[in-house]
């Protein structure tokens, strides 16, 4: 049990946040420990969030020792906190090789969410989001996924917002990157994020976003219980090959069509999201084309007014072309939502995460100290 699990760094130490039960297992046997071992580290990593191994107080300090000698243990740190007048609260979080990255909590009275990241920054390159401008640092680590997780699981019941272990309910991956597009590490995330040794979250309150990688929301379907939410913002394929290249790879009909063999279990629906943007996409005839597209598919549509970046070429639609978009599919008998926007104030809301200071940040220049803490 030496080799590393990431196939980029072959050299490198495994990381003890990105292994699943049956790799501690293995890593324990190899170090002449018993086998409860591997559980008993699992609760400590997954659980409780230990930031460190001297959290471990009732593992042995051999073995410590030689865990220490022998592997890592991914530990997000805190770089800024902003708090919105909302009470959404953004973090930045600063990687071991110091990418930044963002996590959004999203406080509401019948449930706490953490929006997550999947990678830092993002190849699919959409036109209106922030995060797109600044194309990809790298994929996240299985570890660097789930301690945003527990760092803000932490922070909340630091902050006196909850109590422990785990104050978070609902997690969604729709933070920054393209969560499909990190495949291994997201599966390896999610079976730590939903073991009963772990946080334990319900399948029912994670829910993946994709801008519509297909062949890998075949896999998700098949090899997780997790929800889809599939980043439509377009109706036609002309439309959305302008603003989301993806497209021309999985257009608009094979990108249904997985949604259509996609597993709804127990009456659960899929959630279509659709960024409104001024003049671009709002018409009513784009809502009957909608309409048109999902049929068959059990469906809820979330509308999300778009939140303007500096820098790129799109703006906020008018509040009575929202209003009228929502009713045209409402008369068609499509639940259609309109998204709050939460956390604006702050630049935490949908596509405008990309962390200050780093390289193809447009707000770059605007900001002074790169690294504000605040709250
Ligand atoms: N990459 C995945 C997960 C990120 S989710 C995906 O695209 O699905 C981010 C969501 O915010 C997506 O639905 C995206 O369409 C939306 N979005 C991006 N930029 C936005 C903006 N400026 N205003 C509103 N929504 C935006
Ligand atoms: Fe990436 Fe999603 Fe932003 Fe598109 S909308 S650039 S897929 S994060």
């Amino acid at each position: 049990m030496s080799a590393s699990l990431d196939p980029d760094r072959p050299e490198a130490r495994p990381d003890l946040r990105s292994l699943p039960l049956d790799h501690l297992t293995a890593l324990v046997a190899s170090l002449g420990e018993r086998p409860f071992r591997a559980r008993q580290l699992l609760r400590w990593l997954q659980q409780k969030g230990a930031a460190s191994l001297d959290e471990l107080t009732d593992v042995p300090r051999a073995l410590r020792a030689a865990l220490a000698e022998r592997t890592t243990l991914t530990t997000l740190e805190r770089a800024t906190e902003q708090r919105s007048v909302d009470g959404t609260i953004k973090w930045t979080w600063r990687t071991h090789d110091g990418k930044l990255i963002e996590s959004v909590y999203l406080p509401e009275t019948d449930r706490r969410t953490l929006c997550v990241s999947s990678q830092a920054g993002c190849a699919v390159g959409c036109t209106f989001c922030l995060t797109g401008t600044m194309g990809l640092a790298r994929n996240l680590t299985p570890g660097e996924i789930v301690d945003q997780v527990h760092r803000a699981n932490r922070r909340i019941v630091e902050l006196g917002e909850g109590e422990g272990p785990r104050p978070l309910t609902n997690l969604v991956f729709m933070g920054m990157g393209e969560p499909l597009a990190n495949y291994r590490s997201l599966k390896i995330a999610l079976d730590l994020l939903l073991a009963e040794d772990g946080p334990n979250f319900s399948h029912r309150h994670v829910t993946v976003s994709t801008s519509g990688l297909v062949p890998v929301m075949r896999k998700l379907g098949e090899e997780t219980p997790v929800k889809l939410a599939v980043s439509l913002n377009a109706t036609t394929d002309a439309q959305r090959d302008a603003i989301m290249p993806i497209n021309r790879r999985y257009p608009l009909a094979q990108l249904l069509d997985a949604c259509r063999s996609f597993p709804v279990r127990n009456g659960r629906r899929i959630t279509f999201e659709y960024v409104l943007l001024g003049g671009v996409n709002d018409s009513l005839e784009d809502a009957a084309r909608l309409a048109g597209l999902v049929r068959g598919i059990p469906t809820k549509v979330n509308l999300i007014p778009y939140n303007a970046n500096p820098g790129l070429p799109f703006h906020a639609p008018a509040p009575e072309r929202v209003a009228a978009f929502q009713e045209a599919l409402v008369a068609r008998n499509l639940t259609a939502v309109v998204r709050k926007n939460r956390g604006r104030d702050i630049s935490a809301a949908c596509g405008q995460l990309a962390a200050e200071g780093g390289p193809g940040d447009p707000r770059r220049a605007q900001s002074l100290t790169g690294l504000p803490v605040a709250g």
